[in-house]
């Protein structure tokens, strides 16, 4: 079934068939938490969209073995554990119990392997080992440094520029900024009060880069097919895993990069500060069902930025509702109809949609657009009894096929009185675009548009235009009116 899955490669910048190394099987790799607070809507945006990503390929019958990294020591863990006054495991242990428990709550397949940095030790010792032997790396002070200037291919991935670069300039530290291209530590020197672990390249912890380089090659070998995370783990992150493992190896560290955008929150970056940041239970605290998140999370493509509101939300859960209302009204069909209308061919034209969408770029609006058809045109032959009890299995069934990718698990919404919400009901007259339904927000501004073309300020116009598609917002003048819709994946 289907054509050629194609995928963004941030890798060169372009939409690719994808191809995997070995027919039939995928290697995954995707960073995952580093455990030094619990995880947050934003680390499950990126979570959420490789659990899209590997059920679909999974449903398109591909094997995938798939490898998350449990990142618990790098600066942010010793320096949690320090402020806290414990271990380093004693500081971690909460935190990845809390990832292992929201994962689940969102159904988010587990992984093969959750290999733990400091489980992996020695694998990070033998790699900047190899790293030193080669001529990559330096000694400077106790601490090894991956020397960029040895690395022609350096900078690849992200663009950065390398001309900005002072010669000999060094970090230490995990993280840091585009500004600072720098020789990169891959094992630091102890420092007092720190964890540490005896090695033959001195006494020391290894710097968050070489864990996942170590790590991914242990359990997927030195190249595999896709390589995830989030935008802001292209520089320094994955930069630096590429020029350990490559310069290391010799071979390329993965196929495929993919990487998904930011999710804001009510239009800012999320901070405890700002009182918006939330953890997954946060908002379950708020009455949401995991679903209602899960669907909010997938329903924007992964490389548009995702604004978190609870209207958004709200929205979701009405979505994910009229599609479990649609499957209470199916299971109502009792006996065989009248008069019999076919409903394979919708059944066959919403797996086409919902298939061909998730093919290109994983175009999840496409692909929920193509289930809402199948719903908008089954439900006028429910309502005139036109459904045998065999079309009603046939199109349940259909839902249960498209919800081992999507995992939201839709279910009749009932009152109190055990019948389905009349209010919810998939047989009620404006049906069926809430799952595209307008926010006020997006009203408000394509109103505020209309207004700005009318008084022919069309600077402003077209500044509110921008502003609707970095939300995911297309509008189109029709002769008819202004006409909006869900933007697909961005072009390029
Ligand atoms: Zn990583």
């Amino acid at each position: 079934m289907g054509g050629m899955i194609r995928f963004h490669n941030t890798m060169g910048g372009k939409v690719e068939d994808f191809v995997p190394i070995e027919p039939g099987h995928v290697k995954l790799y995707t960073c995952g938490p580093t455990v030094y607070d619990y995880p947050h809507i934003g680390n499950w945006r990126a979570y959420v969209f490789e659990d899209l990503l590997k059920r679909f390929l999974l449903f398109r019958g591909f094997k995938v073995a798939h490898v998350m990294n449990i990142t618990d020591v790098d600066d942010k863990t010793i320096r949690g554990a320090q402020a806290k006054g414990v271990g380093l495991d004693e500081y971690t242990k909460p935190f990845i119990e809390a990832f292992g428990r929201d994962r689940d709550t969102l159904a988010i397949l587990p992984a093969d392997h959750y290999p733990r940095a400091t489980a992996h030790i020695p694998e990070m010792v033998a790699l900047v080992r190899t790293l030193l032997e080669k001529g990559f790396a330096y000694k400077k002070e106790g601490s090894v440094y991956f020397a960029i200037d040895r690395y022609p291919a350096y900078g690849r991935l992200s663009k950065i520029n390398l001309e900005d670069r002072r010669p000999g300039a060094r970090g230490d530290a995990d993280e840091y900024e585009k500004e600072s291209v720098h020789d990169f530590a891959l094992w630091k020197a102890t420092k007092p009060g720190e964890p540490f672990w005896e090695a033959e390249i001195g006494p020391g912890r290894p710097g968050w880069h070489v864990e996942c380089s170590a790590m991914s090659a242990r359990y997927l070998g030195t190249t595999f097919d896709i390589h995830c995370g989030g935008v802001d783990n292209i520089f320094p992150h994955h930069e630096n895993e590429i020029a350990q493992s490559e310069a290391a190896n010799g071979v390329k560290l993965a196929h495929y990069w993919l990487h998904c955008h930011h999710l804001i929150v009510d239009g800012e970056k999320m901070s405890k500060s700002k009182g918006n940041f939330y953890a997954l239970a946060d908002i379950l605290a708020k009455g949401y069902e995991p679903s209602d998140v899960r669907y909010l999370l997938l329903s924007t493509h992964y490389r548009r930025m995702l604004n978190f509101t609870f209207e958004a939300l709200d929205q979701a859960r009405t979505a994910r509702q009229r599609m479990g209302n649609f499957l209470g009204e199916l299971k109502d069909v009792a006996g065989p109809a009248e008069q019999t209308a076919s409903v394979e061919p919708l059944i066959e034209a919403a797996r086409a949609g919902f298939v061909a969408g998730l093919e290109d770029d994983l175009n999840i609006a496409e692909a929920l657009a193509a289930v809402f058809t199948l719903i908008k045109n089954a439900n006028p032959l429910l309502v005139r009894g036109a459904v045998s009890k065999d079309g009603a299995a046939k199109l349940a069934a259909f839902f249960k096929e498209i919800d081992t990718v999507l995992a939201i698990d839709p279910k009749p919404e009932v009152t109190a009185s055990g019948r389905i919400d009349p209010t919810l009901n998939v047989r009620s007259a404006e049906l069926i675009h809430t799952a595209d339904a307008l926010t006020l927000e997006i009203q408000e501004k394509v109103a505020a548009r209309q207004k700005a073309r009318a008084e022919r300020d069309f600077a402003r116009a077209d500044a509110i235009r921008r502003e609707l598609l970095d939300m995911g917002i297309v509008l189109e003048d029709t002769k008819d009116g202004v006409r909006w819709k869900k933007a697909g994946p961005p072009k390029g």
